[in-house]
């Protein structure tokens, strides 16, 4: 038969269970505090050394700078930095890609095979012409800066293609169609509305050695001095050595687009090689 229990004997058991109860609250709490202290202590000098790490990270971009490459620098920022604590330092993680804009007559517009223009015949506003090539006015400023420097460097670069219409293009690629059929017409030449060419904002620039526009500009001392220095002037070379893939179009060292200093200073930050990997769209 069960004894009846006192209540004052109840009272004391509760009280003995919440004094438990509140010295093993306490005792996580105290292993906790110590745990975390150690972390920190541990984490503190890998953090201290972590601004010493991107600035050489960085050094080598800027070196590898202004070749077609960037790559180095691309790999050195696309591996997220880490504190001693193995958490990613968020300043130093990957920022997700911007979208191209939509308006045709934006500098960042991404025109290429995939991506045509919006309307396919649009007509940039507002052509002013340099060594007779037509272009948009803030290109066309910044091409005489760039060849004022070459210049003063040399060399004398000169415009040889700048704007052309849908129409042209549509006569273009008509043509080589015609010649050798749809697939070789579309390795050679741009379909109406996806030739940057179309924005006012490509040109296609050699120098007075060297006019032909094949790859061999690429190789002489106006070629690699240009192609240093575009990016100086708010150009990029659009189509680098060795993007093929991404681009659609084999090296060229003449083609260059304005993009205007704040996207081409963002573009070189990020390391991309090209527009399509800036975009995420390689
Ligand atoms: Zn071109």
């Amino acid at each position: 038969m069960p004894h009846p229990v006192s209540p004052h004997r109840v009272h004391s058991r509760a009280a003995l269970g919440r004094l438990i109860v509140l010295i093993c609250v306490v005792v996580t709490a105290l292993s906790l505090t110590a745990v975390a202290l150690k972390h920190s202590a541990r984490g503190s000098a890998p953090a201290a050394a972590e601004p010493e790490a991107s600035t050489v990270a960085d050094a080598t971009a800027d070196a590898e700078r202004p070749g077609p490459t960037g790559r180095a620098g691309q790999t050195a920022q696309a591996t997220p930095a880490t504190s001693g604590t193995g958490i990613p330092v968020p300043a130093q993680r990957k920022p997700a890609p911007p979208a191209p804009p939509r308006d045709p007559a934006s500098l960042g517009v991404l025109v290429n095979k995939d991506n045509a223009l919006d309307p396919v015949d649009y007509t940039p506003r507002g052509l002013v012409e340099v060594d007779g090539e037509p272009l948009r006015k803030e290109a066309a400023a910044a091409l005489r800066r760039l060849q004022a420097a070459g210049a003063k460097a040399g060399y004398r670069l000169v415009a040889r293609s700048g704007y052309r219409s849908a129409a042209y293009q549509r006569r273009l690629h008509a043509r080589y169609a015609a010649e050798s059929g749809e697939a070789a017409a579309d390795r050679k030449s741009a379909r109406a509305g996806h030739s940057e060419h179309q924005t006012g904002l490509a040109v296609d620039v050699t120098s007075s050695t060297s006019p032909e526009l094949t790859r061999a500009f690429g190789a002489t001392a106006a070629g690699r001095w240009m192609a240093a220095h575009a990016q100086d002037y708010g150009f990029v070379l659009r189509f680098p050595e060795g993007q093929e893939d991404v681009t659609g179009y084999i090296w060229e060292p003449w083609h260059l687009r304005y993009l205007g200093p704040e996207l081409t200073r963002n573009f070189a930050r990020s390391g991309a090689g090209t527009l399509e990997e800036y975009y995420g769209r390689d």
